[in-house]
């Protein structure tokens, strides 16, 4: 089987050396570069599998990594944020990163979320019509939602806005991308419609919607579909 390769672009020596054998010790091959310039560098020459970029680096800002990958790649970028980058973070969420990793984070968290952008890579050509999230299942192509194979009636928003998560397998979506994709174009400054139809969506998918295990918050971001959710 082929081992995917990452490419780190990350300034802090530290971060680095804990990364690299948290990835080679899951079969991962590993690059790393600690400027913009030599990880573009890298990106050009070995088209990694996936980015770990983080978005204050010496030479050149992240954003601008962001773009410059972009332009050629869509291979999965994976952001990794400090706390004082929440804008930028999901200014790069909107603008084509797949995901984000605040610092500090565990080995845990980090392979959990390579995994789904791996597997989200894998899985983008044929679309998947069925996605699951430990008892909540939801089939794309026929639109109908079970939960614990009951089936469960949604209003057409309340849908639209599942759909939105479910295709991102897992993937954080930003505020901006559900309210442009749910309501339109003209949608994306109603933060609080999105409260309101999330918490309609836990109340009738979630076991306890005051601790849900199906929708998860990203605080200042968005939210997303925990595919590896135990059953009720
Ligand atoms: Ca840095």
């Amino acid at each position: 089987m082929n081992q995917p390769l990452i490419l780190i672009i990350e300034d802090e020596e530290p971060l680095r050396r804990f990364l690299i054998p948290t990835l080679t010790g899951q079969e991962y091959q590993v690059l790393s570069a600690a400027t913009a310039t030599e990880g573009l560098a890298m990106a050009r020459s070995h088209n990694p599998d996936l980015v770990l970029l983080d978005l204050g680096l010496p030479d050149l800002d992240g954003m601008a990594v962001l773009r410059e990958l972009r332009s050629w790649s869509r291979k999965p970028v994976m952001i990794l944020s400090a706390r004082n980058q929440e804008r930028d973070k999901v200014l790069a969420l909107d603008h084509g990163a797949d995901d984000y990793l605040a610092k500090p984070f565990g080995a845990g968290e980090l392979l959990a979320r390579i995994r789904v952008a791996l597997r989200h890579t894998l899985q983008s050509d044929v679309s998947e019509p069925v996605v699951c999230s430990g008892g909540l299942r939801i089939d794309l192509e026929r639109r109908e939602v079970s939960r614990e194979g009951s089936p469960v009636k949604l209003t057409a928003l309340e849908y639209r806005l599942l759909e939105a998560l479910a295709r991102r397998q897992g993937k954080v979506a930003t505020h901006t991308q559900l309210l442009t994709e749910v309501w339109g174009p003209g949608g994306a400054g109603n933060t609080h419609y999105l409260r309101i139809y999330m918490a309609m969506l836990r109340k009738k998918l979630e076991t306890d919607p005051t601790r849900p295990r199906h929708f998860i918050t990203e605080p200042n971001v968005g939210y997303r579909l925990n595919l590896e959710a135990p059953g009720d």
